[in-house]
């Protein structure tokens, strides 16, 4: 049950003075359909109109505010030349400039002979001072029209800032204060407001330091988020740590027997992640753990080892994937190992269905399935198995907590939990995400790899990059072709990957192949297994293809319009290549007008290979105000806070959340009962439920 101090905040849009029934959806895209979304929906500018200087006066290139008569209308002999109109003060002349201006609204605006108040920014033309298309035109009665200080918000096409000020307006008015939710010292100490009090500072910024990120308002209501964030996890964390433990410890037969057949020796990572997992899982309080490695930084048999050693104890073990064609790559990784040392694996996905669905959930039950490689479908409610002593989750990133908890529930005691990520995550942001656990990282690659050019290429050369490809192809070599993510629709992404497919399968013929979100489950998968097996030697692809894909022989890949993905996307597509002993290219081919970050970012991908370094990079440029692949790095989506500016708040929220729940493990006290507003406004509640089931 959500508070009743937050009814209004969670309470429609709809009604919402300046929102109407047709604007409504507009207003729900940009920030969201509650009025908490649209409070949350901060401005990133501000426009000061308070500078009224005599027109004489007014420094040109400033934005000014100007009482002034209209003297005369100047209507253009021609329709490309601008409309203008000569007012005046008790200084100066001054002209408004129009173009394409429809002569009878200016009159209406603007009758000779009255007085109005204009605002825009002044300028000097051949030593005159002009304003082209001031931003306001109202009477004198009617200044309160025109905001002196104007917060500028992040818009989209079809709204009006001015509706959206007026939206923001009501809504401020509309929610309740709420109670503190924070240890007093710590307020008294940063000197922050309460949190209405905040809100409403950061719609009403009075001067440019005020949309800092350092702005008090703006780093308590930074806090409260990263509080709220902090604060959920504490309680995953502190829930799975309580619960009935059991100390996992193998014979190692099995382990024994797969390192033996294994054609390589691990890397000392490795070897490292592997002694860390197993004393947690010889420990009895529950395992959580995260294993953050680049991609081919070889997790996979990480994974396999710590299962089998669940096994070996008697208990069962799953791994989940985010997809169907990487549960079945882990499948085909894994069993042939485990078919030879007499352990039973079977996959369990959407797919299963019927009879066959039947059969393993009773042989799980039964506990005749040792391990179970999966996707979502593992976590349905009818699954059960005998004894799960282990649980993975690869690809980490792409699981919310919430699944992370209903798999740990598969069991009735405690289950250790391992989870795996190929996005490497900067140390400060490793809290963000999964400040309820611990963590492990796979730095050093597998001996023998050869690093990948990348080469950035402009999309103009387009003809002669197919015709380098068609060179390489020839040679043998296997290749993938991503096209590129278009924001408005999954229809125009396919579009333009189709027409790539076509425009490529007509210059190389039947090698070439196509792979998209699209397609069914099976029908991707024979087009991945004809790729594996150089049945097709050409792939083209949207980013299904982005996560895990394991095709060693691919040694070249071919980005189109790089510059539209984000630095760990970009990173995550080009570890597809590399993965063999041969020497892989990636070609990044981006279009020619693109900003400074966009190109920014191809350049750490050409000077880079380092994931680590690519994610701290990645940080650097978002803190430079373009937020990219969030959804991509696993990193939860904030709103308030800034992951690069309040980095060192989230330290100081983890302590405080645990210490909050150490002593106060039912959050019954007052601050906790505040906490557990702050939890619901932040939509944190998981961890509420937490607390309802104890
Ligand atoms: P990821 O971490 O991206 O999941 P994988 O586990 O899929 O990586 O491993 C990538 C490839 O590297 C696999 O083909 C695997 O067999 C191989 N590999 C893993 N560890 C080593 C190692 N120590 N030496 C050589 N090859 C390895
Ligand atoms: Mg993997």
């Amino acid at each position: 049950m959500r508070p009743q101090e937050l009814f209004t905040y969670f309470a429609d849009i709809e009604g919402l003075p300046g929102i109407g029934k047709r604007t409504r959806d507009l207003f729900e895209r940009l920030a969201g359909p509650r009025y908490r979304d649209i409070l949350f929906h901060q401005p990133i500018g501000l426009i000061d109109r308070r500078y009224r200087p005599q027109i004489a006066d007014a420094v040109p290139g400033s934005i000014v505010t100007l009482e002034v008569s209209v003297v005369a209308h100047q209507i253009p002999h021609s329709k490309r030349m601008p409309y203008k109109v000569v007012v005046q003060d008790d200084s100066s002349l001054l002209t408004l400039v129009f173009f394409h201006a429809r002569s009878d609204y200016l009159q209406k605006q603007l009758p000779e002979g009255e007085v109005r108040i204009i605002s825009g920014k002044l300028e000097r033309f051949q030593d005159q001072p002009q304003i082209t298309h001031p931003d306001y035109i109202v009477k004198p009665d009617a200044l309160d029209e025109l905001p002196l200080l104007e917060p500028i918000y992040p818009m989209t096409t079809g709204l009006s800032p001015k509706a959206l000020r007026k939206a923001v307006a009501a809504a401020i008015k509309a929610v309740p204060e709420l109670p503190n939710w924070h240890d007093e010292s710590l307020i008294e100490k940063h000197q922050w407001p309460s949190f209405k009090v905040a809100l409403i500072a950061s719609h009403n910024p009075e001067q440019a330091e005020a949309l800092e990120a350092s702005d008090p308002a703006r780093t308590r209501l930074a806090y409260d988020e990263i509080m709220a964030n902090q604060l959920a996890l504490a309680l995953v964390r502190d829930r799975a740590r309580r619960k009935q433990g059991r100390e996992t410890v193998g014979d190692g037969r099995h382990i024994t027997a797969i390192r033996d057949a294994l054609p390589y020796s691990l890397t000392g990572d490795q070897e490292n992640t592997i002694t860390e997992i197993l004393s947690d899982m010889a420990n009895p309080a529950a395992m959580l753990r995260l294993v953050q490695g680049d991609v081919g930084s070889g997790k996979t048999i990480v994974a396999l080892i710590a299962m089998l050693t669940a096994v070996e104890s008697g208990a069962q073990a799953a791994i989940l994937a985010p997809t169907e064609i990487l549960a079945r790559q882990h499948l085909a990784s894994i069993k042939p190992l485990c078919d030879a040392i007499g352990v039973r694996v079977e996959i369990l996905t959407g797919r299963n269905k019927g009879k066959a669905r039947d059969a393993i959930l009773a042989d799980l039950k039964a506990g005749e399935i040792d391990m179970l490689v999966g996707t979502h479908a593992v976590i349905q409610p009818d699954v059960d198995f005998k004894d799960l002593g282990l649980a993975v989750i690869d690809e980490q990133h792409r699981f919310g907590v919430q699944q992370r908890l209903a798999l740990t529930k598969k069991a009735g005691h405690s289950v250790d939990l391992l989870a795996m990520t190929a996005t490497p995550i900067p140390r400060t942001l490793t809290l963000t995400a999964y400040g309820d656990m611990d963590v492990s990282r796979i730095q050093e690659k597998p001996p023998g790899r050869q690093p990948i050019d990348t080469a950035v290429i402009s999309l103009d050369r387009m003809a002669q990059v197919v015709e380098r490809i068609g060179g390489k192809l020839a040679e043998g070599a296997r290749v993938y072709w991503v096209c590129p993510l278009v924001e408005e629709s999954e229809q125009s992404d396919l579009a333009a990957a189709e027409d790539r497919f076509a425009h490529l399968k007509q210059k190389f013929g039947p090698q070439v192949g196509l792979v998209h979100g699209r397609m069914k489950a099976l029908e991707k998968d024979a087009v991945m297994a004809q790729f594996k097996a150089g049945e097709i030697s050409l792939l083209v692809a949207t980013t299904v293809i982005e996560v895990g894909v394991d095709v060693p022989e691919a040694t070249i890949m071919v980005i189109e319009h790089a510059e539209r993905f984000g630095l760990a996307q970009l990173h995550q597509l080009r570890g597809r290549v590399g993965r063999g002993t041969a020497r892989s290219n990636c070609l990044l081919l981006r279009s020619e007008t693109i900003g400074q970050v966009a190109s920014d970012r191809l350049r750490i991908m050409r000077e880079s290979d380092d994931g680590f370094l690519i994610a701290e990079e990645d940080l650097r440029l978002r803190g430079a105000g373009e937020v990219l692949g969030t959804r991509q790095s696993g990193l939860p989506d904030l709103k308030l806070a800034n992951l690069y500016d309040h980095a060192e708040l989230f330290a100081t929220a983890r302590d405080d959340a645990r210490l909050v729940i150490a002593r106060d493990p039912q959050l019954s006290s007052e601050r906790g009962k505040a906490l557990r507003i702050l939890l619901y406004l932040f939509e944190r509640d998981e961890g509420v439920r937490l607390l309802q089931s104890g």
